[in-house]
């Protein structure tokens, strides 16, 4: 990998922070983008721009070739059997509440369980609360151990011994970095017919991603967690399930005629896509996966594996830091403490120095509840980090420390 050329892509990196050059280590926030994907936004904003699926005119039929060019792009990016299961959306959190608000129209009943991980994020905890509102099912928790791995025999046990409808969790964890056995995971709830909906968030750009080998029913991704632009994601689901799901938002473009008396759908996948999509952040988004296919996605995850590992044994040195997340299987995403030190007071250092890091709770309260603490500090990777962002890093909260402790 030439890590120059890579960073070179990306202009943000042209920047000073406080005088100093940006060390971005907020990844799992979101990403940067490379030039390729914001020159994509503007050629679309200014040869293209027309609205979709509506006109005959030749912007329209551009830019609606463009937008279903993007959704074959994200089929194969993805490994999914037809473009239709392809449903996109303004990101992972609107696809999660697409999914939750549609399953509990006629799927979930009363008393049904959704299995949830303890290690979600909000987003994947908050829409299926709201699902059990609407239904009158309940949620059951599946934990993990101080390493942060999933108790599997735990997630067996409630598989077997409630009316579990669904499982849900996520593939990374943004908080602790573990990577969650999907597969396993996937034909073991399958064995009790129940299906299972994975939030991809954190995956889309850290782990090779393949629905049909997976066996997974339901995932959800969001863009600008992967070099593209905010504002756009998606859905990814087994044709059976999206045939058999009703709608979540009504509107144009989703619906197949219109009377007073009664509305017919579209065909998958617009009968979930009404109204006006974000046409140019799709389009960018395809974009940003094809600039990351233009690499080996292996020597990528490697490259992310070795800094993680470099920085938890460094970050480990440092008198009383404590590391929160440390599975077996786990990648990109370091989140520590201090004994005796503020997360934020820490943050607010680092950032004088010009490094971005996360500081807080991440969306992920039921783990800071789990450690007993309020929050954490947290470094995420992403291909443009190289070993000289962890030696600043290293550096600088020595410093800050010699300042705060
Ligand atoms: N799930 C996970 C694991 C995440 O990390 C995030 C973003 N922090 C989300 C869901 C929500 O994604 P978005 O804000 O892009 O909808």
């Amino acid at each position: 990998m030439d890590l120059k050329a890579i960073r070179k892509d990306f202009p943000v990196f042209k920047r000073k922070i406080h005088g100093q050059d940006l060390v971005y280590l907020d990844n799992a926030a979101t990403t940067q983008r490379p030039a390729c994907v914001v020159e994509r936004l503007n050629s679309f904003y200014y040869e293209q721009n027309a609205n979709i699926h509506r006109a005959l005119h030749t912007l329209s039929e551009e830019a609606t070739a463009e937008y279903e060019k993007s959704r074959q792009r994200i089929q194969k990016f993805i490994g999914a059997k037809s473009e239709h299961e392809v449903i996109f959306t303004s990101g992972t959190t609107a696809a999660i509440n697409l999914v939750a608000q549609s399953l509990a129209q006629d799927y979930l009943k009363k008393d049904d369980v959704i299995l949830l991980s303890r290690m979600e994020h909000h987003s994947n905890i908050v829409p299926w609360q709201m699902a059990c509102e609407r239904s009158g099912a309940k949620i059951e928790v599946i934990p993990f151990n101080n390493k942060g791995e999933l108790d599997l025999a735990a997630a067996e046990n409630l598989l077997k011994s409630t009316k579990a409808k669904i499982l849900s969790f996520c593939y990374i964890s943004n908080t602790l970095g573990t990577i969650n056995p999907v597969k396993q995971l996937c034909k073991m709830a399958h064995e009790h017919n129940v299906l299972v909906h994975v939030d991809a968030a954190q995956a889309l750009v850290h782990q090779k991603i393949d629905v049909q080998d997976l066996d997974v029913d339901l995932m959800s991704f969001s863009s600008h967690k992967a070099y593209g632009p905010t504002g756009a994601g998606f859905l990814y689901g087994k044709e059976k399930w999206l045939e058999r799901m009703p709608p979540f938002l009504g509107g144009g473009d989703m619906i197949d005629q219109v009377s007073f008396t009664k509305t017919t759908y579209n065909k998958l996948p617009f009968k979930f896509e009404a109204g006006t999509p974000p046409i140019a952040q799709v389009i960018a988004m395809a974009r940003a996966l094809e600039y990351f296919d233009s690499f080996s996605a292996e020597e990528i995850f490697k490259h992310e594996d070795h800094l993680l590992e470099l920085m938890t044994k460094k970050l480990k040195s440092i008198e009383g830091l404590k590391v929160f997340g440390e599975a077996e299987n786990k990648t990109s995403v370091l989140s520590f403490n201090v004994d005796g030190v503020h997360a934020q007071d820490l943050g607010t250092l680092l950032d004088q120095q010009g490094i971005a890091v996360r500081t807080g709770q991440h969306c992920t309260q039921p783990i800071m509840d789990f450690y007993g603490i309020h929050g954490t500090l947290r470094a995420s990777l992403a291909m443009y980090n190289n070993e000289e962002d962890v030696e600043i890093l290293y550096e600088a909260l020595k410093k800050s420390l010699g300042v705060l402790r």
